[in-house]
């Protein structure tokens, strides 16, 4: 009835309040309700705790980069993941765990370009959406991703954290999903091979041809 929609309302706006959304058009005014939508269909594609992308907002990023794949456009994933993250977790507790990965995303954030599209896809686990670059490029993004974590100072006690990284490039009319799996073979290869590396998808021998 109408009290629970009012009830309804007041924490959509309580949700945008934390959000840091702000709404134009006052309250009651045509535009309102709409505003009120946008700004929720927005923070479903945000991950609460680092305030980058979250999955549905990978996934539907992937879905509309692999369109401009088809007009021979290069896009390309990072998949990097913190090793033995666990242990931090498991050594100063859940906050500190969550802060650390506050902290991580920021490292991201800052380590590729504003075009790009940074999300985390789950736990200790980032995505990195390139559009507009090549297999080699990307690489040498993940490079420098993992050389920005060596160079971070997650706090006195937690010491070093590293990550391991896998590249992939979207082919043309692949599912987006296939593209993100084989970035998850080549973090595996990563971990599997010692950690704190970057694996590149090498399975398209026309874009990966002098790595
Ligand atoms: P590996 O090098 O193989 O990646 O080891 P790992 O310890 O990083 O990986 P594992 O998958 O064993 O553990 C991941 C841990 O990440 C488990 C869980 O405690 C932690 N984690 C996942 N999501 C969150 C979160 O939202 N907050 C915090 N604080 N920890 C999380
Ligand atoms: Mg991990
Ligand atoms: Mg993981």
């Amino acid at each position: 009835g109408e009290q629970m929609n009012g009830l309804k309302l007041d924490s959509a706006l309580a949700i945008l309040r934390r959000s840091s959304i702000e709404l134009a058009a006052p309250p009651g005014s045509p535009d309102y309700l709409q505003q009120v939508i946008d700004g929720l269909v927005t923070v479903i594609a945000i991950d609460p705790l680092t305030g980058l992308g979250n999955r549905r907002r990978l996934d539907e990023e992937l879905e509309r980069q692999s369109q401009l794949v088809k007009h021979a456009k290069f896009v390309s994933v990072l998949v990097a993941d913190l090793d033995g993250f666990k242990c931090v977790n498991d050594s100063h507790g859940h906050d500190i765990g969550d802060s650390v990965l506050r902290q991580a995303a920021a490292v991201v954030r800052r380590t590729v370009r504003d075009s790009d599209i940074a999300t985390r896809m789950g736990g200790e686990e980032f995505a990195i959406i390139l559009p507009d670059t090549d297999i080699k490029v990307a690489a040498k993004v993940a490079e420098r991703l993992r050389r920005a974590f060596i160079a971070e100072q997650f706090g006195d006690q937690i010491g070093p954290l590293t990550v391991s990284i896998g590249v992939a490039s979207l082919k043309c009319g692949e599912h987006p999903n296939e593209c993100i799996k084989r970035a998850d073979a080549c973090l595996y290869a990563a971990k599997r091979s010692g950690r704190h590396r970057v694996v590149v998808d090498l399975g398209d021998p026309a874009q990966s041809g002098s790595l």
